[in-house]
């Protein structure tokens, strides 16, 4: 890629992004030592904290915050007759194309687009202008054995996505606890695709996350409840991780693209420096799924709706999101390089939204001399039940901000002479570099007020 290429509105390269990601413990190429393993990443101390941070905040909205949804973390490994009955071992495949000549492979849906816009001769190869092989399906599941016989017996899949966890222990959950339809089950979990085209950084990698919801719902009424779930996630994107709403948008599933069980489905798209692409997944997806496993299990997947006295296959609204690449739109939507004034000097900031920050505050001693390193540290060490905290009273002040400012840490405390007189610090926030004097007892209700009324600069 071309230096000064790919940089979306608000400057961030993903080259820029991806080696600021590197140096500072977001993400690492994986096992690098050995030069790498092709699209596959490993998330370092900060990566894991932001991580799990946009977890947390979904599995607050989905399950915390929703007497009807519940929880529930399933096997990567299933049964394969489960792949079987959603019909991934017949139709969970991509066209494929290879190069004879530079040995490319291309998804020829990928294929046609690049021709559409290099306006490339049918036949040949966009990179190279070889032969190109006939078109073959390629299943995207990645195959494996269990136990120590190799034989069709012990043949087994890691999960392509999360939801079919769900769908197998429908039943299990009807049975074990007390949800009433209308309700969810939320998971999030690794999900593992052999993708033809993978790349962009963590956008498509063959192992990833998901946090995936079905809720079951009385059949007649999914139309309703799907308007309801597309709003509320949308939102969740803005609200809870601070994403841009100029920055999303939801792009209808024409009858081409809507998979032949589906009513409808929305995808929540995010303007990345290469385009529109999806973020999640709404799907109305019928009585299916239960429907199939019902069919290839044998065993009865209907729902007893005590309320209505009638037994019914429930329909189900499914929310599918990418947890690794929710991570990927909140680094790139939160990377900003401002030049201050008068100082031609030029701040790289990750203006993440508190919630999902990986350091919410940092504490400075002014000096390391006159116990106010002793101060600071004792102040640090209380705030770390409530929030994650760091320590630094490594150089000048201005430095160990734009440290802060480059990993998105929100909120800076520091500790100077009159904390010693009077029990008060500064408070600097990231976003505005506004300083506050503030009492030493009032930090943590102050941290807290400006996470609840955050709003994107
Ligand atoms: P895409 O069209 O981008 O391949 P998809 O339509 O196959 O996605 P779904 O099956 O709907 O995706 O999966 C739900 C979500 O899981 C996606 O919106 C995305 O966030 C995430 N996801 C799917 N495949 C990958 C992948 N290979 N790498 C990272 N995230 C993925």
């Amino acid at each position: 890629m071309a230096k000064g290429e790919n940089v979306n509105q608000h400057g961030a390269s993903m080259e820029k992004l991806v080696s600021l990601c590197k140096s500072r413990g977001f993400i690492y190429p994986s096992s690098e030592i050995y030069g790498g393993l092709s699209a596959t990443w490993d998330y370092g101390p900060l990566g894991v904290e932001i991580k799990q941070n946009i977890q947390d905040a979904w599995w607050k909205e989905m399950v915390r915050r929703h007497d009807n949804i519940v929880g529930l973390d399933a096997a990567i490994m299933m049964h394969p007759r489960t792949w079987e009955a959603s019909g991934h071992v017949d139709n969970f495949s991509d066209p494929l194309v290879d190069c004879k000549k530079c040995k490319n492979r291309f998804r020829e849906d990928t294929l046609r687009k690049m021709r559409l816009d290099k306006d490339i001769d049918d036949a040949l190869c966009p990179e190279c202008g070889g032969e190109l092989t006939e078109v073959r399906q390629f299943n995207l599941m990645f195959a494996t054995q269990l136990g120590p016989v190799k034989d069709a017996g012990s043949l087994v899949y890691l999960r392509p996505e999360t939801a079919q966890g769900i769908f197998v222990n429908f039943k299990n959950v009807v049975n074990s606890s007390r949800v009433k339809i209308p309700f969810g089950i939320a998971q999030v979990g690794k999900a593992f695709r052999n993708e033809i085209t993978t790349g962009n950084f963590i956008f498509r990698t063959c192992e990833f996350e998901q946090m995936e919801m079905q809720y079951f719902v009385r059949p007649g009424s999914e139309d309703l409840v799907f308007e309801e779930w597309k709003t509320k996630r949308m939102d969740w994107y803005v609200d809870s991780i601070g994403i841009r709403s100029e920055r999303l948008r939801f792009n209808e599933h024409g009858p081409k693209e809507l998979a032949h069980y589906a009513k409808t489905a929305f995808d929540i798209e995010y303007n990345y420096p290469f385009g529109w692409q999806e973020l999640e997944g709404i799907h109305s997806r019928t009585d299916y799924d239960l429907r199939r496993h019902e069919q290839f299990c044998g065993k009865d997947m209907s729902y007893l709706d005590a309320e209505t006295n009638s037994r019914y296959i429930p329909y189900v609204i499914e929310t599918s999101s990418g947890l690794t690449r929710s991570v990927l739109v909140a680094l790139m939507d939160a990377y900003h390089e401002e030049k201050l004034d008068g100082k031609g000097e030029v701040r790289t900031v990750l203006h993440l939204h508190p919630n999902i920050a990986p350091v919410k505050v940092a504490v400075f001693p002014l000096v390391k001399k006159d116990g106010l390193s002793e101060m600071a540290r004792r102040i640090e060490e209380g705030l770390r039940e409530d929030f994650a905290t760091f320590f630094d009273q490594r150089g000048a002040i201005g430095r160990r901000y734009r440290r802060m400012d480059e990993i998105g840490t929100p909120f800076c405390v520091t500790v100077d002479y009159e904390t010693m007189d009077n029990r008060t610090v500064t408070l600097r926030l990231r976003d505005s570099m506004e300083q506050f004097r503030i009492s030493v007892e009032g930090i943590a209700d102050s941290i807290r007020r400006e996470t609840l009324s955050y709003r994107r600069l």
